[in-house]
């Protein structure tokens, strides 16, 4: 059996833009085997936090660590070889390539560049049909969407950071993806969601920490969290 995945911590991450403190000290851990959800009011850090994580954005203060190593000096491209992988709230699929050579992106940049793990890929997210051959370009949301998350996947990460990977679905895309994420958390992968469809927070989630102004404000199982989300003064959740 492979090694479990490590876990992946935030230590006291603060993060400015110029003067503005988008991150005000947040900590959290990513572990193995779980679904890590972070909800939070529109401007709350959640997608600055995500980029502290990834390497798309180096904190003031504070440590991100893999396992017991302190990756926080890490660029974003040397932390998705260690198995860190991600996908963006705005899509970034390349147009002119098929969906099935973007998803290849995906091996060749990550942990694993292993063929096998490409087709599993496209067969997890339904895109083994025709429509691998297809260039990204004019595809609808839901497929882009499931290509970015074959792409982030087909590199064999042990981490999974995802922001907003519900925005643009159906219901019955919706289901599909919780399915999916379900499995990876089963196998072992470490998954974060920034997600602001409560729903489904509520039916993945294994912890939900809530970000307001750049701090978490409340942590706890689903259950319990999205109950007292109108004591928290966090506001509405969703867009
Ligand atoms: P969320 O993902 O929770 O909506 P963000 O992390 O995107 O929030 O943004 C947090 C705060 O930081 C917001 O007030 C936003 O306007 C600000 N912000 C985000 N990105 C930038 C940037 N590149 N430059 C300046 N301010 C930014
Ligand atoms: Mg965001």
């Amino acid at each position: 059996t492979p090694a479990p995945a490590p876990t992946l911590t935030a230590h006291a991450l603060h993060a400015r833009y110029g003067g503005f403190q988008a991150l005000d000290g947040v900590t959290l851990t990513v572990p193995p085997g779980q679904i890590t959800a972070v909800i939070g009011p529109n401007g709350a850090g959640k997608s600055t936090l995500f980029h502290c994580l990834a390497g798309t954005l180096r904190p003031a203060h504070g440590q991100v660590r893999l396992g017991a190593r302190d990756i926080t000096g890490l660029a974003a491209h040397t932390r998705t070889r260690l198995g860190i992988a991600r996908t963006f709230q705005e899509l970034s699929v390349f147009p002119s390539l098929t969906v099935a050579e973007n998803v290849r992106v995906g091996a060749e940049q990550g942990r694993v560049n292993d063929p096998a793990a490409v087709d599993r890929a496209l067969r997890l997210l339904g895109l083994d049909g025709p429509v691998r051959t297809l260039p990204a370009a004019d595809l609808p949301t839901g497929t882009l969407r499931r290509a970015e998350l074959a792409r982030a996947l087909a590199g064999s990460p042990r981490v999974l950071l995802l922001d907003e990977p519900a925005a643009g679905l159906d219901s019955t895309e919706v289901s599909a993806l919780a399915r999916v994420l379900k499995a990876l958390a089963a196998d072992g992968t470490a998954l974060l969601v920034v997600e602001h469809d409560l729903d489904l927070v509520a039916d993945l989630a294994d912890v939900v920490h809530v970000m307001t102004a750049g701090r978490i404000v409340a942590s706890g199982p689903p259950g319990h969290i999205l109950d007292t989300l109108g004591t928290l003064g966090a506001g509405e959740a969703g867009p």
